[in-house]
């Protein structure tokens, strides 16, 4: 019978062999979900995903993008953006 702290669904089931044609089922915690762009929805490129335990010993570095709306909007859309932003703006005209 398992733990009861692993009846949560917050725990991953993975099915392991064992040595002997055995199988067991070992739990581990389930990681961070894909960061999406706030705008289009796809995943946004260069962000691992940890366990939310490990991601107080990370670098921020290793937790963002560093330009403007780095982890929120994807390179794309802020190209777009950026774009509009500066073809609207008041100094142009
Ligand atoms: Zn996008």
């Amino acid at each position: 019978m398992a733990d009861s702290r692993f009846k949560s669904k917050s725990y991953r089931r993975v099915s392991k062999r064992t040595p002997k044609f055995g199988s067991k089922t070992v739990y581990t915690r389930k990681k961070h979900r894909k960061v999406v762009c706030a705008i289009c929805g796809k995943e946004i490129h260069g962000l691992k995903r940890f366990l939310p335990s490990d991601l107080r010993k990370l670098a921020k570095s290793q937790k963002t993008i560093a330009r403007p709306y780095g982890a929120y909007i994807c390179s794309e859309c802020l190209r777009k953006l950026m774009k509009e932003k500066a073809r609207s703006s008041k100094y142009n005209q």
